[in-house]
């Protein structure tokens, strides 16, 4: 196959799939949403990637996200596939009985095109552990069968230990790698965290253990600031924030008198040794970039998916600030979801320690994939580069190895 031939075939999904999701609303009104399955790539291993239920999901944004998760899954050293999935339903605001009446109708469409070594959806954007749920049981109940067709399921029905704060973990191993590179480590460093959800959560325990001080959490309206650190008891207290539903950070600083709460602010404009934004999209610019360096970032890895916008990472890469994208630095979720189908497949569960051991494994060798293909001549690592090189050549290769198909 040549290069050309080969790039097309790696540009379209085998299958994508809409499909109608009929469903009763709690005063019997008949909504009917759109349903998508994207099986993007499964060259090395069973298609795998979430699913999304948010009133901006559209074919093309799953395409996209799908065409990501082909290489941040190949990253992770596990045989997983690529694809995505999801539907323009809102879960906010509604009852859970129909929450449950949505994902069973999803499902009774989605059962179809997966299996667990076909295709093998998770949870994403307001699919948690509650959708999964639903989901499951119906599949279950359309194929008489108790198998890993999902990941992210509950601990005592298949589900693995640590799933929810993989994510923060993965991305300190990997901060944690980078810093290494410069003969460094998290102990005694100043770090500022963004978002207060799965990932910023996971993020902020495992720097503290390593001996950093994490200073700032934020939400949609502003950030904290708290100088003695973000730990012990606070870190607690930030989870019944977040369990609460309440969306907004502000109440932190009235429970610890020494934080203090910056409305309409990010917390780019503290100075801090190294920046871990684990919140959304586009929420570190240019500008923010720039404050960082002023004040002596020397890391920056991104916990979310896209946190930082292109100028922002030309920024850093300009003044040689240690960046990595968040391909490589969150893929300890989806790893650990690998780990996940691995337990299922072989009927067993391993404990907290088993599983960290290998995400902590999986996150080192992301690393040493990225400075392999993304390292300068002068030294400094394009992690960008080795992250999009290392994810892309294994898939080629397989597909080259199997053919035309
Ligand atoms: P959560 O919804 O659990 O947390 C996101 C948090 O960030 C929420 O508290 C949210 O508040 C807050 N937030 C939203 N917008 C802003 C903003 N503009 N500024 C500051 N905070 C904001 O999501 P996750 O932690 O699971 O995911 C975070 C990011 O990581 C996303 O980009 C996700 O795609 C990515 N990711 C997550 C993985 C996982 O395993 N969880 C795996 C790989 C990537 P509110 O709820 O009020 O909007």
């Amino acid at each position: 196959m040549n290069r050309q031939a080969l790039l097309s075939a790696s540009l379209s999904p085998t299958v994508s799939l809409t499909f109608k999701v009929p469903w009763v609303d709690d005063s019997g009104k008949v909504h009917v949403n759109l349903g998508y399955r994207i099986q993007f790539n499964n060259a090395i291993g069973p298609y795998k990637g979430g699913l999304r239920f948010h009133p901006s999901v559209n074919l093309s944004i799953l395409k996209f996200l799908g065409f990501e998760q082909i290489f941040k899954n190949s990253l992770t050293t596990l045989p997983m596939g690529g694809g995505k999935g999801g539907s323009d339903f809102d879960p906010k605001g509604k009852s859970n009985a129909e929450i449950m009446r949505f994902c069973q109708s999803f499902m009774l469409e989605l059962w179809k095109m997966i299996g667990p070594e076909t295709d093998v959806p998770a949870g994403d954007i307001g699919v948690g552990g509650r959708e999964i749920g639903f989901m499951y049981g119906m599949y279950k109940k359309l194929t008489r069968e108790h198998t890993g067709v999902l990941t992210g399921k509950g601990i005592n029905w298949g589900g693995s230990l640590i799933r929810p704060e993989a994510t923060g973990f993965g991305a300190v191993y990997f901060a944690h790698e980078m810093l290494k590179t410069k003969n460094q480590d998290f102990k005694g460093k100043t770090v500022a965290v963004s978002g207060f959800g799965n990932v910023a959560w996971g993020a902020v325990q495992k720097v503290t253990e390593l001996g950093g001080k994490v200073v700032t959490i934020s939400g949609p309206d502003g950030y904290i600031y708290d100088p003695d650190g973000i730990s012990g008891e606070k870190i607690h207290y930030m989870l019944e924030l977040r369990s609460s539903n309440q969306d907004i950070v502000k109440p932190y600083s009235y429970e610890f008198p020494n934080a203090q709460f910056h409305q309409g602010k990010r917390p780019w404009e503290v100075k801090c040794d190294v920046a871990l934004p684990c919140a959304t999209q586009n929420e570190l610019g240019k500008e923010d970039a720039l404050t960082l360096i002023k004040n002596g970032v020397m890391c920056v890895a991104e916990g979310a998916n896209m946190p930082s916008t292109p100028e922002a990472i030309e920024a850093f890469q300009e003044h040689k600030v240690m960046f990595a994208p968040g391909k490589a630095v969150n893929a300890g979720g989806v790893a650990t979801s690998g780990l996940e189908m691995s337990q299922n497949s072989m009927k067993l569960n391993w404990a907290t320690e088993e599983v960290d051991m290998r995400l902590h494994q999986i996150m080192k060798s992301i690393h040493e994939q990225c400075a392999k293909y993304g390292t300068q001549p002068d030294g400094y690592i394009n992690y960008v580069k080795g992250a999009n090189v290392a994810g892309f050549l294994k898939v080629a290769n397989a597909m080259l190895d199997q053919g035309v198909l």
